[in-house]
């Protein structure tokens, strides 16, 4: 059984009982899209399968939150490239499943629906594979098939890297008129067939508006964005338009809502960067034990978390994120992808993946039906990877 705990004010405010909620939440399969752990465990040495005081995700919190499925983000950065992206790409996948090795009887490697309710019936945390960053694959149409055999569920088709077969919503945005190309090229087109075929979800959540359009032109499943919000509430160029919400919508995909301030809160950005010239020379010390950046980020908060704290926004501005793609989209298109492990900041409240029953809470507060609850919990997701698998 989860247990979930309710703060009394919380509840009180909801005029309802915590067993409501914990029972709406604990019979809900509760999917996360996107974490990256993985990532940061190759750099430092920590053991996701044992309680961790750093991060936001481990194999004990994964627990008492009530997670049920999470897919793993395997990534690099662009340092990598033809000849090293894929062998890293292998690199992380081993660890994953050297972290299922050690657990065996706490997780689960799954790549289908069938297989994802079996591990929720054993109560183990259902482990999937998504891919991010097209570099990874190298411009090979057979790394993907490698891929699909070491459990691949998504490519991302770019980070915030273009590849030379798709642009990504970065250089669109920043360097739209120096790119040789803009969208997908022949090999795009080439490999958006082969993804469809080979039963693997496109993710569009960082690639630009023109490949985009380029994608939903041609493919024959349904897409979806693993970690992205809504462009209205906040004009950052990973967010998403009011039109390909409404696209994702109509094609029968799911955009699944990342956690990271930055993405919710309009003000986020440049309040972090005066909090990063305050913190410079610390962060360069970081930077030189970490190497990755964003890892350097997460532990310079840690370590000023009074400060850090004061610039994250509420719960309730994340919900507006949410309600707001329910309301464009219908509750059957969205879901949890909280990009935990892969940003420094998220709204007040969620820490870690102990307390995404609070995002429940306020879904209950906020009128929504159990019904829709459980769709965006983790129904959408096996709706939209059956329609990618076949079964
Ligand atoms: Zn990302």
């Amino acid at each position: 059984m989860k247990k979930i705990f309710l703060p009394l004010l919380l509840l009180s405010a909801l005029k309802l009982s915590a067993q409501d909620v914990e029972k709406i939440h604990r019979k809900a399969i509760l999917i996360d899209t996107h974490n990256d752990i993985i990532s940061n465990e190759l750099i430092t040495g920590n053991d996701a399968g044992k309680l961790q005081t750093t991060g936001n995700f481990d194999l004990v919190r994964a627990k008492t939150g009530g997670l049920d499925v999470q897919v793993f983000s395997i990534w690099c950065g662009d340092q990598y490239g033809n000849g090293t992206a894929y062998a890293y790409a292998n690199r992380e996948i081993d660890s994953l499943q050297a972290l299922i090795n050690r657990n065996p009887d706490k997780m689960m490697l799954v790549t289908n629906a069938k297989e994802l309710k079996k591990a929720v019936k054993q109560k183990k945390l259902a482990a999937m594979v998504g891919v991010e960053g097209g570099h990874m694959i190298e411009d090979r149409l057979d790394y993907i098939d490698s891929l699909v055999k070491r459990g691949m569920c998504y490519l991302t088709l770019t980070w915030n890297n273009s590849t030379s077969w798709a642009t990504s919503a970065r250089d669109e945005t920043l360097h739209g008129d120096t790119l040789q190309h803009k969208g997908l090229t022949e090999l795009g087109k080439q490999i958006i067939h082969k993804l469809n075929d080979a039963g693997v979800m496109i993710d569009l959540s960082h690639p630009g508006e023109q490949t985009f359009k380029d994608v939903m032109a041609i493919t024959t499943k349904p897409v979806i964005a693993s970690h992205s919000c809504v462009y209205a509430l906040n004009p950052h160029r990973r967010n998403l338009k009011d039109y390909q919400l409404k696209a994702i919508a109509d094609n029968g995909g799911v955009v699944f809502i990342n956690f990271y301030s930055g993405f919710i809160d309009s003000t986020y950005e440049s309040k972090h960067a005066a909090f990063m010239a305050r913190h410079k020379p610390q962060f360069d010390s970081l930077r030189v034990i970490y190497k990755d950046y964003d890892l350097a980020s997460i532990r310079l908060n840690e370590l000023n978390k009074g400060e850090a704290d004061q610039l994250r926004p509420p719960l309730s501005m994340l919900i507006k994120h949410i309600d707001y793609m329910v309301k464009m989209m219908g509750a059957d298109h969205v879901g949890i992808g909280s990009d935990f492990d892969g940003a420094e900041s998220y709204p007040l409240g969620l820490d870690s993946v102990t307390d995404y029953y609070k995002i429940t809470a306020e879904l209950v507060k906020i009128g929504y039906s159990k019904k829709d609850i459980e769709k965006i919990l983790g129904g959408n997701f096996i709706r939209v990877l059956k329609a990618n698998k076949g079964k």
